[in-house]
């Protein structure tokens, strides 16, 4: 690890333009990062250009970051920057097209999912990391970047978020020492609290209200699933991105071990159902379950997309979960 932070700080120093790219749906984690990585760039003088691949809209908890730089088209001279890819487990999660990332003069991947298919040229994979902004704050500091209030800021969203405000298990000894150190250069956490967290738009709450009105318990209440169709997202006028934090309401009742949300996206994606999954405890890792879908994530988070029926997808995670706690 130490030396692939050398060798990332190393490739940094040598090469002057970046695409900087994160995962489709981001999340406070993807955002916190590319975040800080640009402003750390910009410290250094470098050119560098924030893009979100997919279509999703931005989730509303985070409009209030300094984001207008995130661009959703790429620019005229994609193939020439070095990639550098955050919080991405796969290749496709960033939506890049494949041959720009084959043609690119370089990929830089950084990451914390332990399932990392290690797609850069240059892969900087750290799976004991709290979130991806922790990584990019060691990377910073390999780089000699001072953090502004504002790196200290985009590097405190991504923690906060990833740890569930320090509360999942990779809230570690060193994710509350980033706090420490992330407080001392000006990052006030009960301000971003109530940006993030006490912000929130009403649709989102009656679209959290209508998953939970659906949930139904399986596996003698050791497992809870809900979804959301396409007509709850129209009628109440919001996107999918509103359905973040859905999952976690569900994972919070009693003796759940596996939390399940699946949701109809809009009509132009490409399956035709996503599904996010939670772990309660250890020994159900629902990336495993994840993976025999094409999809992936962490042993505690997780999802995939599926061409099935929600009946379907419900079904297949219950036969797994069931399996999986058997053998246990
Ligand atoms: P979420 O449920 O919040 O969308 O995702 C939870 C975790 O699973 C995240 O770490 C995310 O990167 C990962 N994940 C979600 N969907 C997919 C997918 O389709 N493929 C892969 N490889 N990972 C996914
Ligand atoms: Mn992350």
């Amino acid at each position: 690890m130490a030396s692939d932070l050398t060798v990332v700080a190393d490739a940094i120093r040598a090469n002057d333009r970046f695409l900087l790219v994160t995962h489709e749906n981001p999340d406070g984690d993807a955002l916190g990062s590319i975040l800080a990585m640009k402003l750390g760039l910009d410290a250094l003088g470098k050119d560098s250009v924030m893009y979100l691949g997919g279509e999703t809209a931005l989730p509303p908890d985070y409009e209030f970051m300094q984001l207008d730089g995130l661009a959703r088209t790429l620019p005229g001279d994609a193939a020439e920057r070095v990639i550098l890819a955050l919080d991405s487990a796969t290749a496709p999660r960033t939506r890049i097209d494949p041959e720009l990332l084959a043609g690119a003069p370089l990929t830089i991947d950084i990451d914390h999912h332990h399932d990392n298919t290690r797609f850069g040229g240059i892969n900087l994979i750290v799976p004991d990391a709290s979130s991806t902004g922790e990584i990019v704050r060691d990377v910073l500091a390999e780089l000699g970047v001072d953090l502004t209030p504002e790196i200290a800021e985009a590097i405190y969203i991504a923690l906060d978020t990833d740890t569930g405000r320090f509360q999942y298990t990779n809230t570690t000894t060193k994710a509350h020492a980033l706090a420490i150190e992330l407080m001392d250069h000006g990052v006030e956490p009960q301000e971003i609290y109530r940006r993030i967290y006490e912000a929130v738009p009403f649709a989102r709450q009656k679209l959290k209200g209508r998953a939970l009105e659906r949930a139904q318990l399986y596996e003698d209440g050791r497992m809870i699933a809900s979804y959301l169709l396409r007509s709850d997202f129209e009628e109440l006028g919001v996107g999918e991105e509103y359905a973040e934090g859905v999952i976690d309401e569900l994972r919070a009742v009693k003796d759940v071990e596996l939390a399940m949300t699946v949701r109809e996206p809009p009509e132009r994606s490409d399956a035709r159902l996503r599904i996010s999954m939670r772990s309660a405890i250890d020994r159900v890792d629902v990336s495993a379950i994840a993976r025999q879908r094409g999809g992936g994530g962490h042993r505690r988070a997780a999802g995939f997309s599926s061409d099935e029926s929600i009946e379907q997808v419900i079904e297949f995670v219950r036969s797994e979960f069931a399996n999986a706690t058997a053998r246990a």
